[in-house]
């Protein structure tokens, strides 16, 4: 299909969307998680509730100041299209939407440039803290989505205690659990920094396993990476991970993830 031939359905009126807050998109190569190494066209949305202590986009948190470019959904949709769906070679079919945090844009506006994506055949990979702030409004994006990756939040990403952390992350297990149910497809990653982030992941990886039977989406343990560089790979990290995986205290569908987009420095 060419560009002008897509699907963009120029009988819908634009101006009953919001515009979607932007702060990039560009082609690279996936950083994390199963599709790592793949091409991967990259939207990068602005605006985060999270505000983790490591997050890699801290300008993308205030909604409103930061750097961001508005779009109408349906134009962003468009340029994408026009700038990384060449017809010639062979073409790009996965895209990352990301953050910030991608659920906190306008609900029905996200729709919309995901149905649009969607017409250009694009498979939608989307990136959720695993913390809700509008559980039915982020519900209906989530369930457009193609494959979505959980990355949770561990405690050292807080400046809570480790227990006021686990009850507020308890809080929303059961919601993530809920979408994955619904027979979706996914991946849980966490960062692990120190032992009280391996010993939150046990709980939370045993929680997903044996109370809800998640026996097949992989769970994955990244190692801290604070200076990313390849060499500054936290040994501690590794070594905390392996032991813990070669003496059996995570279920099989548990591995070690390195974070390829920090450890080389690519984006
Ligand atoms: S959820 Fe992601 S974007 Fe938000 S603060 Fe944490 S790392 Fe940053």
């Amino acid at each position: 299909m060419t560009i002008a031939e897509s699907k963009f359905d120029e009988t819908i009126d634009k101006t009953k969307f919001k515009d979607l807050k932007v702060i990039e998109h560009f082609m690279g190569v996936e950083g994390e998680g199963i599709s790592t190494g793949s091409r991967t066209i990259f939207v990068r949305f602005a605006g985060c509730s999270v505000k983790c202590k490591h997050c890699d986009t801290p300008e993308s948190w205030k909604n409103g100041v930061m750097r961001f470019s508005s779009h109408n959904p349906l134009d962003l949709a468009k340029e994408i299209a026009e700038k990384y769906l060449n017809t010639s070679g062979h073409r790009c079919s996965r895209v990352s939407i990301t953050g910030g945090n991608p659920v906190e844009q306008d609900t029905d506006s996200m729709l919309v440039f995901m149905a649009a994506l969607r017409a250009q055949g694009l498979y939608i990979n989307m990136e959720h803290p695993g913390i809700f702030f509008d559980y039915a409004a982020e519900r209906r994006i989530l369930d457009q989505v193609d494959f979505l990756s959980f990355d949770i939040k561990s405690p050292s990403a807080f400046t809570h205690t480790v227990e006021e952390h686990t009850v507020y992350t308890n809080q929303h297990i059961g919601k993530l659990c809920g979408i994955l149910q619904s027979g979706k497809l996914g991946q849980v990653k966490m960062v692990i920094a120190n032992t009280a982030d391996l010993e939150f992941a046990r709980q939370t990886v045993s929680t997903l396993f044996h109370l809800h039977g998640f026996n097949k989406i992989p769970f994955i343990l990244m190692p801290c990476n604070p200076k990313k560089a390849y060499n500054d790979l936290a040994p501690t990290s590794v070594k905390l991970i392996t032991d813990a995986l070669v003496t059996d205290q995570f279920p099989p569908n548990t591995r070690m993830g390195i974070q390829m987009h920090k450890a080389f420095g690519i984006d």
